[in-house]
């Protein structure tokens, strides 16, 4: 009785020596200022659509990432703020286009702030039905596929992909075949 009584007094012990540690971070926003422009856009594709999401409690930063296929990583821990790290890898940002540039940063936003996971789901005609796809920085541009290299900048077909990001139920577009 006295040994068990004496454990659990510890445990309690060590449990609120624990607490001061596991107090969460503040509320912080830190951007650079090139990735900024992309953040803004997700602020108003959401309102757009009315979704509830706030950016106020983010950071991002560029740095190395340790899968060299990747350029971009959410970082999401309990009672920490959301972190999205850009690759320096020189495949990644510096080689990206505006577009390919939003496409990453929504993508790990959909992590981030949406809870989104990977999807792997395609159209029959192989393109991929979300930008939550979890491939290489050539497909979270939409307009790399090779099916539809040259409409990339159609809006219809970044109003898809913006839609099916903040609504996995969206309807299949009219394109898709
Ligand atoms: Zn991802």
């Amino acid at each position: 009785m006295r040994a068990a009584s004496l454990l659990v007094c510890l445990g309690l012990l060590v449990l609120s020596e624990c607490q001061p540690r596991e107090q969460p971070e503040p509320v912080q926003y830190n951007v650079p200022a090139e990735v900024e422009p992309y953040i803004l856009s997700f602020r108003n594709e959401a309102a757009k659509r009315s979704y509830p999401v706030s950016t106020a409690n983010l950071i991002v930063s560029f740095g190395a990432l340790p899968h060299t296929d990747e350029c971009g990583q959410c970082q999401l821990q309990s009672g920490k703020t959301p972190r999205i790290t850009l690759s320096t890898a020189a495949s990644c940002w510096q080689q990206l286009s505006a577009n390919e540039r939003e496409c990453l940063v929504f993508h790990e936003l959909g992590h981030c702030l949406l809870s989104r996971i990977h999807k792997t789901d395609r159209f029959p005609d192989g393109t991929y039905v979300s930008l939550m796809n979890p491939d290489n920085t050539g497909v979270y541009a939409t307009c790399r596929y090779p099916i539809n290299e040259n409409d990339c900048d159609k809006r219809p077909r970044r109003t898809y992909y913006v839609d099916e990001l903040f609504n996995p139920a969206t309807p299949k577009p009219a394109w898709a075949r």
